[in-house]
């Protein structure tokens, strides 16, 4: 039988000493009910948490049980970090609830996987959600506009507006829309462009955070219209 790598978005408690794990994999969304992964001696027991890469065999059907199961990467030092570990799982609800079944799965699970070691060598979780966040944009067919005016073309006098997704010059913005200028969509312009491959470290000062935070809030409320639980305990242990 043909093994498949995973990541655990999430698991839930299924009747005593069942879960239902909710996977991404390079095929997009499937999940599997693990038979007796909760009994203490339950080979597969280990491999339930969120964020764990694992690989596995599971049976076919609508309900698909998990066969056999072994663990790829469970990034420990993601676990000892608790804004990492809640900026991991800000990023695995997006995945589970915004990806639709037609995406390019491969692609999104191999950069997922990219992620995933980066904020495991303790890089900035913050600044990989952004990147993440706005690459995601991209993905859903919300692409942002960083290189002229989404209106006139003209590439002068151009401010960032959330309205727009994307560029304006300062003729065509509204007179009622919040704009950025170049100091903060230059920086949303490097991490919405960046190769993840070749992830070098970008510094943020704290303002500027949160300025970037807010912006990504408000594109995602506007074109995806969806918020995840994660954001709101990030909020309670960032205070924006
Ligand atoms: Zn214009």
């Amino acid at each position: 039988m043909e093994f498949t790598e995973a990541i655990v978005l999430k698991s839930i408690d299924y009747k005593d000493s069942s879960k239902i794990l909710y996977l991404y994999t390079a095929k997009g969304l499937q999940s599997v009910i693990a038979h007796g992964v909760k009994k203490m001696n339950s080979i597969n027991r280990f491999l339930s948490q969120n964020g764990n890469l694992i690989n596995l065999t599971f049976s076919k059907g609508s309900f698909p049980s998990l066969k056999e199961g072994e663990l790829l990467n469970d990034f420990p030092e993601i676990k000892k970090d608790i804004l990492a570990y809640t900026y991991l799982n800000h990023i695995m609800e997006l995945v589970n609830n915004t990806i639709s079944e037609d995406s390019d799965h491969p692609k999104m699970f191999d950069f997922l996987k990219r992620l995933f070691v980066l904020f495991n060598e303790q890089n900035d979780s913050e600044i990989l959600s952004f990147i993440f966040e706005l690459k995601l944009l991209y993905f859903l067919g919300y692409g942002l506009n960083f290189k002229h005016c989404n209106i006139c073309n003209k590439n002068e006098f151009l401010v960032f507006s959330v309205d727009s997704g994307g560029l304006v010059c300062k003729e065509h913005l509204n007179l009622n829309q919040q704009s950025y200028n170049s100091d903060i969509f230059s920086l949303l312009s490097k991490m919405y462009y960046l190769d993840i491959n070749e992830y070098e470290n970008i510094e943020l000062a704290n303002t500027e955070r949160v300025i970037i935070r807010h912006i990504i809030d408000q594109l995602f409320e506007q074109y995806v219209s969806f918020k995840t639980k994660s954001r709101n305990i990030l909020l309670q242990l960032q205070k924006y």
